[in-house]
């Protein structure tokens, strides 16, 4: 079993660091992305999982060096040139989490005011404390990628203790008690690639439990079959039960 207490340590040993007041991170590359209908995006180096279809695993999400140490305003800045040149009003941090090192991801939020900023997290580093100060700010919107339906799929696609899963449940209700408005200001988001039809309904009654809303704005993600996840999906013996195709057709079977 993989620790992300172990996983935490490790990234903020190798890959944040404090320097004249401010917390700097690694970054592998900024750019322009497709989703949320154009966004600005950092692509920052480091995670406290380790899911067995992850995407950036190569570059960012499993790496612990690399890159270039960055501060907050640099980070912003980039961000605000990449917004500004294609016209997008949204910004996020992605290929890793950003909440490894809140003290960081908060001043880019604050930095960039005038954008909404997606804060696209695990979950798992939320507690109440945290989540009163993402709460604090107009201009951030929290998705909570939950990793499967249930702890017994979490475990498998993280190989992470089960009970981690329901501390993903609870950052979106420590989120909700701290005055995000659900599906406004804070929405799930769920990796059911791995799931059954029964597993995703055990999932909308449980956000629904936490808010009625929330069952209802679920933004489900399935596995994509680019080459690099596949191999990682098969050195780690897992068939998805639901894929798309890099193009986004739909595809039962790898
Ligand atoms: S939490 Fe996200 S970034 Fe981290 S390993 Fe899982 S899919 Fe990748």
């Amino acid at each position: 079993m993989i620790d992300p207490r172990r996983l935490l340590d490790l990234v903020l040993k190798y890959a944040v660091k404090e320097e004249g007041g401010a917390v700097y991170r690694r970054y592998k590359r900024f750019r322009a992305d497709r989703w949320y209908g154009g966004i600005a995006t950092a692509d920052v180096v480091g995670c406290n999982l380790r899911c067995g279809m992850c995407w950036a695993w190569r570059n960012t999400s499993f790496a612990l060096t690399g890159g270039e140490w960055m501060a907050p305003e640099e980070v912003a800045a980039r961000l605000e040139e990449i917004a500004e040149r294609r016209g997008y009003r949204q910004a996020r941090i992605s290929g890793g989490e950003p909440l490894i090192a809140p003290g960081h991801v908060l001043r880019v939020v604050d930095l960039l005011r005038d954008y909404a900023f997606i804060v696209e997290t695990n979950g798992l580093l939320i507690d109440r404390a945290l989540a009163k100060e993402l709460a604090s700010r107009p201009n951030a919107v929290v998705r909570v990628s939950i990793k499967g339906a249930t702890p017994e799929e979490f475990s498998r696609i993280t190989m992470s203790p089960p009970q981690y899963f329901n501390a993903q449940l609870e950052a979106i209700r420590l989120l909700v008690e701290s005055g995000m408005e659900p599906c406004r200001d804070v929405y799930p988001a769920a990796m059911l690639g791995f799931s059954t039809d029964e597993s995703a309904k055990k999932l909308e009654r449980a956000l629904g439990e936490i808010d009625p809303r929330l069952a209802e704005c679920v933004d489900v993600e399935y596995v994509i079959l680019y080459p690099h996840v596949v191999k990682l999906m098969r050195a780690r013996g897992l068939v998805p039960t639901r894929a798309v195709a890099p193009n986004g057709v739909p595809a039962f079977m790898i």
